[in-house]
């Protein structure tokens, strides 16, 4: 069986944990995927010129919502023009490169080949803009999740930027490489610290380690966010007299999660922090009229976040003209 986002999504109830490991023998003989265009937003923020490549899709179904009230749900998709597909919601995958001084930071790495032919176009986004992975100088990740961490690494198990320095959280590492901890989740979780593992493994000699909130390279402030993962931390930066956030998974379904900040998913390793966590960030958004950016707000994930009288809103920012 290839890793795919079926038996990725499945893996909470059914893939065996075999399934979920990266198995290079098995990436090779996988169907070819059929190569999805490049999709990209650019805008720029203050010197710096920020490209928010799409990676492609991946569908939520309903059932790994905590809290799912069909009523409400369908009021508000119906109100947002969100469509549902009988595999659920189609939620994007957007990771993100940010130019400056001549340094190109990539935050995020997408899928590459690890969750099927829906995803995986990052790095044709990258390619499209003449941009070679040999030029990447920092990765920053958001967590150790596939759909982040998964553009790492090629099938054969190699690093797919050669020059990259990569920076993650201390408490983020710890997690996915604590075999204890591993051990005691269900079987059919174990394949997601395997595949942490593998797709970080190629980056162990140029890894830097970070905790609470630093400097990771100028201009570029961490911020930890823990519940999705321990060591969830989403990145400020700040160029000229303007912010952009970079909130990671914050929020998993702009449709719904907005309005219902407490409907956790499946994959949220600490559902009661995670609500907690987005409860914070969803009031500092709006308290400080934050520029910001998601991995899963509905592409190109750029906007600001507006409280209503229950809940919250987003309010996606306009089209940049003129680069
Ligand atoms: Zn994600």
């Amino acid at each position: 069986m290839t890793i795919n986002r079926r038996t990725l999504l499945g893996a909470f109830v059914a893939a065996p944990a075999a399934t979920l490991i990266l198995d290079p023998v098995l990436a090779e003989t996988a169907a070819p995927t059929r190569g999805l265009p490049p999709v990209l937003h650019q805008f720029s923020l203050g010197n710096a010129r920020v490209t928010v490549l799409l990676d492609g899709h991946l569908p939520l179904g309903t059932q790994l919502f905590a809290n799912y009230d069909a009523e409400k749900a369908n009021a508000v998709l119906e109100s947002g023009l969100h469509r549902m597909t009988p595999e659920g919601l189609n939620i994007p995958v957007n990771g993100y490169l940010v130019e400056r001084g001549g340094e190109k930071i990539l935050i995020d790495a997408g899928t590459a080949d690890l969750m099927g032919p829906n995803l995986g176009a990052m790095r044709s986004g990258l390619a499209a803009m003449g941009v070679s992975p040999a030029e990447i100088s920092t990765i920053l990740l958001t967590h150790m999740h596939p759909d982040h961490s998964g553009g790492l690494v090629s099938a054969d198990g190699t690093a797919v930027f050669p020059n990259a320095e990569l920076v993650v959280s201390q408490v983020e590492w710890d997690f996915w490489h604590d075999d204890a901890i591993m051990a005691s989740v269900p079987e059919n979780s174990r394949g997601f610290f395997q595949m942490a593992r593998t797709t970080v493994a190629p980056y162990q000699n140029r890894l830097r380690l970070i905790s609470g909130e630093t400097a990771v390279v100028a201009g570029v402030t961490s911020l930890p966010l823990p519940g999705h993962t321990p060591g969830h931390t989403g990145y400020m930066l700040d160029s000229g007299d303007q912010q952009l956030l970079f909130w990671g998974d914050i929020i998993h379904s702009t449709a719904l999660q907005f309005a219902y900040p407490d409907w956790t998913i499946a994959f949220d390793t600490d559902p009661a922090v995670t609500a907690a966590t987005r409860h914070k960030m969803l009031d500092r958004a709006v308290s400080d009229d934050l520029l910001l950016t998601g991995s899963h707000i509905d592409f190109p994930g750029l906007g600001r976040v507006l409280r209503q009288k229950e809940g919250y809103a987003y309010q996606p920012a306009p089209w940049q003209f003129g680069l």
